[in-house]
């Protein structure tokens, strides 16, 4: 099975749409449409005929531009059953247990709902892939729109248990004002200073921070560190659950 390889395009104010091509097959798929033109200008760009698009969620800045790309190119969408109704264009419906495919590559779904209620990501264990959408940023979370702060949690330990070096592609930049939040959250970890000094090096070249990794993610990012003692003792919630304190870092940044 050969590679796949892994096209990121800026896309809109702080947008990340993605192609993955699998070179054997010639397949192609697109990670969401935040914007169109650019899209398919990266599309013509690699000589790549766009085969399908996986969408992680409804929201406009996702899947708005799914039915101009579809009209452009004849692709097959791909979506979250959950929220099917809301998916422009969709053909194939999944949810968490289902397989899709890029040729020989094999995606798994996770519903990781929360941000919205049907939110799935796709995990390619294979190549070690995870496309996330707006579940998991790099040292963040996504906001908890439709769903409760218990769905978000247990959507957030799904993605925790992937592989430490499981890539994780993130469908926003927002890392540097999660950096900021981060530190108010666990001061003391050393991990987190590193990277926000790494952070704040690659913005100011404007620079992506993303993708990041799973690995790097349990180390540094509050929303999946509830568990942490230092995190417990700075939020004078020491007896508390897991879930417990994950509701209160997500409070806490909803109004930072
Ligand atoms: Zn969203
Ligand atoms: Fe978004």
């Amino acid at each position: 099975m050969s590679n796949l390889q892994i096209e990121q395009i800026s896309c809109l104010s702080d947008n990340y749409g993605y192609l993955i091509h699998d070179p054997e097959s010639g397949e192609t798929a697109c990670i969401d449409t935040p914007e169109t033109a650019p899209i398919l200008d990266r599309l013509a760009q690699k000589g790549w005929v766009l085969s399908h698009i996986w969408n992680t969620h409804h929201h406009y800045d996702h899947a708005g531009n799914n039915l101009e790309i579809k009209q452009a190119t004849g692709c097959q969408i791909i979506g979250p059953a959950g929220e099917a109704d809301k998916i422009p264009g969709i053909d194939r419906a999944v949810d968490d247990g289902d397989m899709v495919q890029l040729g020989a590559h094999k995606a798994h779904v996770l519903n990781v709902g929360g941000h919205t209620l049907g939110h799935i990501a796709y995990h390619l264990p294979a190549t070690a892939h995870a496309f996330v959408g707006d579940s998991l940023f790099a040292l963040g979370c996504g906001r908890v729109f439709e769903g409760t702060m218990a769905q978000m949690w247990a959507s957030l330990q799904k993605l925790a248990a992937l592989p430490r070096q499981t890539q994780v592609f993130c469908a926003h930049e927002y890392t540097a004002a999660n950096a900021a939040f981060a530190a108010t959250i666990d001061p003391d970890n050393p991990h987190l200073q590193q990277r926000i000094a790494e952070i704040t090096a690659l913005r100011a070249q404007n620079q992506p921070t993303v993708p990041t990794e799973i690995g790097r993610e349990l180390d540094t990012n509050p929303f999946l560190r509830p568990d942490d003692a230092n995190i417990r003792q700075h939020l004078n919630m020491i007896d508390a659950s897991d879930a417990e304190v994950f509701a209160e870092i997500r409070a806490r940044k909803d109004s930072f």
